[in-house]
């Protein structure tokens, strides 16, 4: 796919990377750093009475941790937002755009924000602000300031992955990586099957592009340069 580039994956909860985990893999062991951005804490993420949000947060740090270490991710950068609130989070895109202009990444990775009946504003809203980030984070009249930053600079992210997307025009082959990225899931423990996957969790987790074939794939949707940079 790619070697020797720095990638960006972009998400709004802690085990959301689980829907390019196999990709990651990919590019790791094709020689890419791969650095993750997500946006909130994930603390509303269980429906158990008995836990707290400060409860819940910190086991899905441990977690997240746990899973990036798995599937060779460089570095985490936990925006902690508000889980579900990341649609008023005002500053989210001027964060992104920082995030773009100080780390350089030639490849970015993210939600989808216009695949339909996607009921999580969470995903959307991350897609949208970090593919206006990629777009145009090389504008330096986008939070013009940020050009007095150390360390900032205009960008212009070359490659725009979307997954959970709407419309693939994408596949990555992950047969080979599969088994890695069923490990990086269950370290979600507190979202898969505790300890260990159950088989409807295997099933979600499964994407062919036949159903009689055996190729495992993470389908994308790749927005082309000349999308991006009319
Ligand atoms: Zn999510």
């Amino acid at each position: 796919m790619f070697q020797g580039k720095r990638v960006m994956v972009c998400t709004a909860h802690p085990d959301d990377e689980i829907f390019c985990s196999g990709t990651i893999v990919n590019l790791v062991n094709g020689g890419n750093e791969v650095m993750l951005v997500v946006g909130t804490e994930g603390e509303k993420g269980s429906h158990d009475p008995g836990t707290t949000p400060e409860g819940i947060a910190a086991l899905r740090r441990t977690e997240l941790e746990t899973a990036a270490a798995r599937l060779g991710i460089v570095s985490v950068v936990r925006l902690q937002y508000k889980d579900g609130e990341l649609q008023y989070a005002t500053d989210l895109k001027e964060v992104l755009f920082r995030m773009v202009r100080t780390h350089r990444p030639d490849v970015i990775l993210t939600f989808d924000p216009w695949k339909r009946y996607e009921l999580h504003s969470d995903h959307r809203t991350i897609g949208f602000a970090m593919i206006e980030a990629a777009h145009l984070g090389a504008n330096c009249w986008y939070y013009h300031e940020q050009m007095n930053e150390p360390d900032t600079a205009c960008h212009k992210t070359r490659e725009l992955y979307l997954f959970n997307c709407d419309e693939p025009n994408y596949y990555v082959d992950i047969s080979g990586v599969w088994e890695q990225k069923l490990t990086a899931a269950s370290a979600h423990s507190s979202q898969f099957g505790y300890q260990q996957l159950t088989e409807q969790d295997v099933r979600r987790l499964t994407n062919r592009l036949n159903p009689n074939d055996q190729i495992t794939i993470e389908p994308m949707h790749k927005m082309w340069q000349s999308d991006l940079y009319l």
